[in-house]
């Protein structure tokens, strides 16, 4: 069964790179019927309808929840529960709510402590994988979730019904989506973005830091300037991903560090077998996950020019 979203009523909370970026694409699409938008600030709202993201914004949460068929919260992650409480006495038993974001443990928590059973058929946690380092409302962008993959993490309260119309919602502004347990999405997560992300604003910081080595920022090309794009990104959004994460994030990075420390063995004895070993093990890794990106570059290429 295909969700019919055009009869339907989509309310985003949070209008920044996340929440605008689905309004605008959904907007542009002619997707729901209307979109309305609700922000912390009122110029945030008034920059939202002027820029064409929603029909309408209001600061009026009550009147705006009452008639939404979808909510998507995108607010940052330690303000979602605040906003799931502010919302949830208004909420219709049939109103899906939804969010975007990149924790899914404690919007989890925050949805089983504050939401009705009836809500909680209707309770779909999720994540797109896309992003930018840029943020706020003018940062929204129609394209962004464009081949992009969006994580949904259905509780076992969750309706199949719902998920079909967020996953319905995704697709249609070019995304693919996959389902899986909160859990296990917190712990691929913490591997792949919150490490990578923790290690690039260490290692800038650090040498940042040492006033002698200043000057390396005007040599840094490859691997440091993609260092240097990574610890670019958005401050408090990341102080909020380390805090509502950090047991998977601790285990992940107890175990890098343990790798690291082997390695920095290796160099201060010379054990170049050792270090080739690892290189060659990551150069593998990499040139596997490489034929996976392919491949699916491939399949979203022919599943596009087969519609
Ligand atoms: P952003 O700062 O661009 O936008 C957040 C918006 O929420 C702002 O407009 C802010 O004013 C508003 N807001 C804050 N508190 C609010 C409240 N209590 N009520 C209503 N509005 C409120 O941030 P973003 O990058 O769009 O991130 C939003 C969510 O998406 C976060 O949970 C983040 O973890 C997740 N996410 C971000 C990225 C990324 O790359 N930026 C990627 C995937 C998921």
């Amino acid at each position: 069964m295909i969700a019919s979203l055009t009869d339907k009523n989509l309310l985003v909370i949070g209008l920044g790179l996340i929440g605008g970026s689905l309004a605008k694409a959904c907007r542009q699409k002619k997707i729901f019927a209307s979109i309305s938008g609700f922000s912390r600030k009122a110029e945030t709202m008034a920059d939202a309808l002027s820029l064409g993201l929603v029909d309408e914004v209001s600061g009026d949460i009550e009147a705006l929840v009452s008639k939404a068929d979808v909510i998507f919260l995108a607010v940052p992650i330690l303000s979602t529960s605040a906003v799931i409480a502010q919302i949830q006495p208004y909420l219709r038993n049939d109103t899906i709510v939804t969010d975007g974001g990149s924790v899914k443990g404690s919007v989890v928590k925050a949805g089983l402590e504050l939401l009705t059973d009836d809500q909680l058929k209707m309770f779909v946690p999720g994540h797109p994988i896309a992003g930018s380092e840029r943020s706020g409302v003018t940062a929204a962008d129609e394209h962004l979730y464009v081949d992009h993959r969006i994580i949904l993490t259905p509780i076992a309260e969750t309706e199949p019904e719902a998920v079909q119309v967020v996953s319905q919602m995704w697709k249609s502004v070019g995304a693919e989506v996959d389902v899986m347990a909160w859990d296990y999405h917190d712990e691929v997560l913490a591997a792949t973005s919150h490490l990578p992300h923790m290690l690039a604003f260490n290692l800038v910081d650090t040498l940042s830091k040492q006033s002698e080595n200043r000057e390396i920022f005007n040599y840094a090309a490859g691997g440091f300037r993609d260092f240097t794009r990574i610890a670019a990104s958005d401050p408090t959004m990341w102080h909020d991903i380390f805090i509502a994460n950090h047991r998977a994030i601790l285990k992940v990075l107890d175990n890098y560090l343990d790798e690291l420390h082997k390695l920095r063995n290796a160099v201060a004895v010379s054990d170049g077998e050792y270090m080739k070993f690892v290189f060659q093990e990551a150069k593998e890794a990499r040139e596997h996950f490489s034929e996976i990106l392919e491949n699916r570059a491939r399949r979203l290429h022919r599943s596009a020019t087969h519609e």
